[in-house]
C-alpha cells in the first residue's frame, strides 16, 4: 500500500489519500534482506521505504489471515516513479523490479500482537532516518484487508507492505542499514541489510 502515513504522502508533495493506494509487486521482488541490496542502477536513485510487512497465512471462515509478521524496504526508483507519475503511467517498473522487496524472517503472529502499536526504525549508517508506528496509518491493518478483499483474493504465502513513514531517501553502494522493530513491549530486534 502507498502513501498509509500522512507525513510521508506529505514528503512527496502527494496529497493524502482518502482510499488506500494499491499496487502490486512480482514474486521476483521479493528476496531475503541479508543478501546485499541491489537495484538497476541505471534508472537513477533508489529510495529505501521501510515498512511492516503482513504475511498471508490460510484462509480461516472464508477470510484471509495473517500467519507472519515482519519488516520489508519497499525499494523505489524515485525518479523514474516520478517520470511515470507525470505520465501518468503505472509504477510496476519503478517499485516491482527484481530484487525490489527485501524482507526479514518472518515472526509468527499471535494474537497478543497489536497491530495498532507496531514500532520500527530505520538507521543508515548509524544516522536515525525512518521512525514507524503503525498507530499511525491511515488505513489500519483490518481496514486495509477489507480494502484490498473486493480487487484481490489473497492467498497463503501472499505478502503487504502497509506502507513507510517519513524519512525514505536513496541508497548509496556500501550503505548499511539497520531495522529495528518492536513487535510487543519490551521486545526488539534488530536487522542489517548492506545496500550493494
Ligand atoms: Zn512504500
Amino acid at each position: 500500500m502507498g502513501r498509509n502515513y500522512a507525513d510521508h504522502a506529505a514528503e512527496l508533495n502527494n496529497p493524502i489519500p482518502t482510499e488506500p493506494v494499491l499496487f502490486m509487486k512480482p514474486p521476483t521482488a521479493l528476496c531475503s534482506l541479508q543478501e546485499p541490496l541491489s537495484w538497476p542502477v541505471q534508472f537513477g536513485a533508489c529510495h529505501f521505504e521501510t515498512e511492516l510487512a503482513l504475511l498471508i497465512g490460510a484462509p480461516r471462515a472464508g477470510q484471509p489471515t495473517i500467519a507472519g509478521l515482519g519488516l520489508a524496504l519497499d525499494l523505489t526508483l524515485r525518479e523514474l516513479q516520478e517520470t511515470l507519475k507525470q505520465a501518468r503511467l503505472p509504477w510496476e517498473k519503478a517499485k516491482g523490479f527484481d530484487r525490489a522487496c527485501p524482507i526479514t524472517p518472518w515472526m509468527p503472529y499471535c494474537d497478543d500482537i497489536d497491530l495498532t502499536a507496531q514500532q520500527f526504525q530505520l538507521y543508515c549508517n548509524g544516522e536515525s532516518r525512518q521512525r514507524g508506528d503503525s498507530s499511525h496509518m491511515l488505513t489500519p491493518v483490518p481496514a486495509l484487508l477489507e480494502a484490498i478483499a473486493p480487487f484481490f483474493s489473497l492467498q497463503p504465502g501472499d505478502v503487504i507492505l502497509t506502507g513507510t513513514p517519513a524519512g525514505v531517501g536513496p541508497l548509496h553502494s556500501g550503505d548499511q542499514l539497520e531495522l529495528r522493530w518492536q513487535p510487543r513491549v519490551g521486545q526488539e530486534y534488530s536487522f542489517t541489510a548492506r545496500a550493494q
